[in-house]
């Protein structure tokens, strides 16, 4: 499987590493669109949020635990966000579930 995060996660390819458990690896975003902006990833292959099921869901704790110690680690006390974006109509454009944690700026809602 050619699948880019799976590398990441791996150490095969590089990334600038932000934390990583057993279960669980975070990498600055290449293209930052936040003066924060970290990819959150299960180190097990998900394609996606539709893909999350009751045998593979406790990653998803596990992600937002991490969530939750980066975000204060980056000084983040002002808010950030988290998004995933899940198939194409949504942006999405790695397939290996991710968890963008935006930071470090002032965020409108509703998205684009
Ligand atoms: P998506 O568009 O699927 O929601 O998010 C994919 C994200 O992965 C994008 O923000 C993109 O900048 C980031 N990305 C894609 N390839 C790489 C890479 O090789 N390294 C890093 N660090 N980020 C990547
Ligand atoms: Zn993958």
């Amino acid at each position: 499987m050619d699948c880019i995060f799976c590398g990441i996660a791996k150490g095969d390819i590089p990334s600038k590493k932000v934390y990583e458990d057993d279960n669980v690896f975070a990498f600055y975003d290449i293209s930052p669109q936040s003066p924060v902006h970290i990819l959150i990833i299960p180190k097990a292959h998900i394609v996606s949020a539709a893909e999350i099921t009751s045998e593979n869901s406790s990653v998803v704790a596990r992600i937002f635990e991490a969530a939750a110690k980066i975000a204060r680690d980056a000084g983040l006390s002002e808010g950030f966000r988290i998004v995933s974006n899940c198939g194409d109509s949504a942006g999405q454009t790695v397939k290996h579930l991710h968890f963008h944690l935006l930071g470090g700026r002032d965020f409108t809602w509703p998205p684009g």
